[in-house]
């Protein structure tokens, strides 16, 4: 660990997924507030979604292959979609009835999209919601791959579902950091890079699919060390900058950023209270 860390004013995170990689570039106030203060960071519609469209793949895909049939994957989607009705992220929606039925078939359609993009009976899936870690410097890299398995040569395939829109071709490379973040964890931990990583976005039917390197390994360790010591950094100074976007229109902790007019000071004792997660007296 570096001085700079050992002198934090907030304690540096030993650990960083990809999400919150991209969480610190897009806003680091944002970042503080849910990363370094864990503040409750409360469900929203689309996160929701995915994540239901994600067990529903899984289910699907923990089939048998020759049972892996469009009935089978809308049992699959039904089987989800109970699940999700006693889980916190969608309890705490508070959708009404008609925004449920919307939820639903947003879900359903999602699912089902999938059958549009590939056999899912040549697919030779090895792994499922695979949690990896590895180490780069101090610092401990984790995610999450939805679906690891093996192309006909026998080499590793890595791919992620995506419920969003396709990214444009500008937005390409940033939206595929992040799955060469999983390829790096895929070479620490079986120490074999994978032959191609895969984003399926489901809503447009679209799949982008890219080889990985050493160059991009490289790249993405570089990459992650440089934003781990920015954060260091700002948990030394005690600067967190809000970074106003598009995101600030979804943005849980709006109301204590200076941007618009709050105290982000105020945040730790109010935000419990304001977005739950508040543990009774
Ligand atoms: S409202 Fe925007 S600028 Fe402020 S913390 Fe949230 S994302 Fe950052």
């Amino acid at each position: 660990m570096t001085d700079v860390a050992a002198e934090a004013t907030w304690t540096v995170p030993t650990s960083l997924s990809p999400s919150r990689v991209e969480s610190f570039l897009s806003c680091p106030l944002a970042f503080r507030f849910s990363s370094i203060e864990k503040l409750p960071d409360p469900p929203t519609v689309a996160t929701t979604r995915g994540s239901l469209v994600h067990r529903a793949l899984e289910l699907f895909f923990l089939r048998p292959v020759a049972e892996r049939t469009p009935a089978a994957l809308d049992r699959c989607a039904d089987a989800a979609i109970a699940e999700y009705r006693e889980h916190p992220d969608f309890v705490q929606l508070s959708l009404t009835p008609d925004e449920v039925e919307r939820f639903d078939h947003e879900c359903r359609e999602l699912v089902a999209n999938y059958l549009g993009m590939e056999d899912p009976t040549t697919v030779r899936d090895i792994g499922l919601e695979l949690k990896l870690e590895a180490p780069v410097g101090d610092l401990t890299l984790r995610g999450i791959i939805d679906r690891l398995e093996l192309d006909p040569q026998g080499e590793l395939v890595v791919t992620d579902y995506k419920t969003g829109r396709a990214p444009s071709p500008n937005w390409e490379r940033k939206s595929l950091s992040g799955v060469h973040f999983y390829a790096f964890l895929c070479e620490s931990v079986f120490g074999r890079r994978p032959a191609a990583i895969r984003l399926m976005y489901l809503k447009s039917g679209e799949t982008i699919t890219a080889t990985p390197s050493a160059q991009s390994t490289k790249f993405m360790t570089t990459r992650t060390s440089a934003v781990w010591k920015a954060v260091a950094t700002a948990c030394e100074r005690d600067d967190f900058r809000p970074r106003q976007s598009a995101l600030c229109n979804h943005c849980a902790y709006q109301r204590w950023c200076p941007e618009f007019g709050g105290d982000p000071a105020l945040a730790a004792a109010e935000a419990p209270v304001v977005l739950g997660g508040a543990v009774p007296a």
